[in-house]
């Protein structure tokens, strides 16, 4: 049982296992997919290695909206089977883990001759809390409306509906099922990269993987094997002759600060140009405002950005709904793009392509595409049906719990400090945070974010650059305007023993994270062009 692991030692121990035996399941893709993959097969008693090509939840999982919901937009496109999951699943994981999956207050402002009617949300939200058995919305007349969001005035506004979904943080997600899986005996690495398949009378049966950050090759051989790449699917795909099945769509967000746009609870809208479902939601001590959905034919190995189109594109839906406001390009902190690994369902309508998963076996390999973070327990259920064969497992679905609960914390600490890092490390907060003092437990200036988080991101979660550490473990990447850099002397101070860089290590590292702030984080500049894909 154990922790992610520091670098170095950990991880050359568990690379040295890697050859020499079968496993039973080997998971490519340490997204949310994977990682849920990981943890039910591990839970069931079977050997399983995870390999994640760069960093835990450095794909679409740490990009996300970070809502655990139960997609409101998918009901209005009738997609019942898949609300019903997500509102499921959500209930479940605030029952699991509260303080990491916590309820999220929305308002939707309703407008004179702006669809949808109040009647036609208010039925569907009425059939959203008859999933989740129990009334969670109500009607707010104008004046209560603005007391709730203080500026909100679109043009003809009567009045809005509230109701309550989930919000989490993403990457801190995938990281608390992966520890999960860790602790029922899994092994988990980043920096390996499924190379080649392999097989054996046909049938896949293990992979060529390299260690990216050595160059060392490993032939690993697994009884099952599941491909849960995410918008990298189809490219393991095409070695079992699999068709092409993704739309990668890419969605991209904005990090305001809080007083720039200081709302209290989420506010959800319909784009005033086309109609799209855009929000802007408190998060971190930030607002955050997304997301677009446009089409994403670029290499998934190079980082998705956000570009001055879609920039412009959701500052036009801010200021129509809080026109005081005034926002513009000047008061983003920070920006960043994911691609949604949506199944292709042929309609050509971006917002409606279907965001349910599918599962495929070809000759063996086992690929998990689509869904939500919000499903990731019940696609990880659906994958491993078909893998037990091949693991020669039992395999029957349960609904026993993800989360295993924390150890109480200090009692003479805050209570929301023990809220924090108890969502944070799970299991683990009681043993890794021991020792933290007074000034550790204090936050880092502009966040909520404490100090001590990046002493335990160094000391016991697999730091391997620089970026892990600012932009997954923790998100000071971007919450702080320049990816935080501001604060390095401290970060270096506090991290350095644990992850013994030295000197060279920590300017290249550092050139490293300031080239990818500012290509793929920060606000791109008006020059930039992307006619072909802009909203
Ligand atoms: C803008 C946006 C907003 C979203 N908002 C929400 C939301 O609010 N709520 C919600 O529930 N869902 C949301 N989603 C959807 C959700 O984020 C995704 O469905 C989910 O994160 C996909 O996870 P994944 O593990 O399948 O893919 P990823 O997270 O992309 O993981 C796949 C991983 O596989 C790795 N990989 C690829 N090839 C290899 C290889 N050869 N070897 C080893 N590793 C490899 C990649 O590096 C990557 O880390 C959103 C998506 C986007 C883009």
């Amino acid at each position: 049982m154990g922790e992610l692991g520091t670098p170095g030692a950990d991880r050359a121990h568990q690379l040295a296992q890697l050859e020499g035996k079968t496993w039973d399941l080997l998971v490519i893709g340490g997204g949310i997919t994977g990682a849920g993959v990981a943890q039910q097969a591990a839970r069931r008693g079977w050997k399983v290695l995870l390999l994640e090509q760069r960093d835990f939840a450095w794909g679409t999982s740490s990009r996300s909206s970070k809502l655990v919901h139960g997609g409101l937009r998918y009901l209005k496109e009738g997609d019942i089977k898949t609300t019903l999951h997500s509102v499921q699943e959500r209930q479940r994981l605030m029952r699991e883990a509260p303080e990491l999956i916590e309820p999220q207050s929305f308002l939707f402002a309703t407008c004179k001759g702006r669809k949808p009617a109040r009647w036609l949300f208010q039925t569907g939200l009425a059939i959203y809390d008859l999933m989740a058995r129990h009334k969670n919305h109500f009607w707010a007349d104008t004046a209560r409306a603005q007391s709730l969001a203080p500026g909100l005035a679109p043009p003809g506004l009567q009045g809005a509906l509230v109701f309550t979904d989930a919000k989490t943080d993403d990457a801190r997600l995938v990281l608390r099922v992966l520890m999960e899986a860790q602790r029922d005996g899994a092994t988990v690495l980043n920096y390996v990269a499924a190379r080649e398949l392999l097989f054996d009378k046909g049938l896949v049966s293990g992979i060529q993987a390299v260690d990216v950050q050595t160059g060392q090759t490993y032939q690993i051989r697994a009884r099952s094997v599941v491909n849960a790449t995410g918008a990298w699917t189809d490219k393991l795909r095409a070695a079992v002759g699999g068709k092409p099945m993704l739309r990668p769509l890419r969605g991209s967000h904005l990090v305001v600060p809080f007083w720039r746009l200081p709302v209290p609870q989420s506010v959800s809208m319909m784009h005033p140009r086309d109609g799209r479902p855009v929000f802007l939601y408190p998060w971190e001590g930030a607002t955050l405002v997304g997301t677009t959905d446009l089409d994403h034919r670029t290499d998934p190995n190079t980082e998705a950005s956000i570009t001055s189109n879609e920039v412009d594109y959701l500052l036009e839906a801010v200021n129509d709904q809080f026109p005081t406001a005034v926002l513009t390009a000047a008061d983003i902190s920070a920006c960043y793009s994911g691609v949604r690994p949506v199944v292709d369902d042929g309609s050509g309508n971006t917002s409606k392509a279907a965001r349910d998963h599918v599962v495929l076996d070809e000759s063996g390999l086992i690929s998990l595409a689509g869904g939500k973070l919000t499903t990731f327990r019940l696609m990880a259920q659906d994958a491993l049906q078909l893998a037990a064969r091949y693991a020669e497992k039992p395999f029957a679905r349960d609904d026993s719990a993800v989360f295993t609960s924390a150890n109480p914390l200090n009692p003479r600490w805050s209570s929301a400090v023990q809220h924090r890092l108890k969502a944070r490390y799970g299991y683990q907060a009681a043993l890794w945070c021991r020792h933290a003092s007074n000034e550790d437990l204090s936050t880092i200036p502009g966040t909520r974010t404490l100090w001590l988080e990046l002493v335990v991101a160094a000391q016991h979660e697999s730091v391997e650059h620089l970026d892990d550490l600012l932009l997954r473990r923790t998100r000071l990447g971007i919450l702080l305007p320049r990816g935080g850099l501001d604060h390095l002397p401290r970060i270096r101070q506090l991290c350095e023993a644990h992850l013994a860089w030295g000197d060279a290590r920590w300017t290249t590292e550092l050139a490293r994270y300031q080239a990818l702030i500012d290509r793929h984080y920060s606000v791109p500049s008006h020059t930039q062009q992307d006619k072909a894909t802009a909203p």
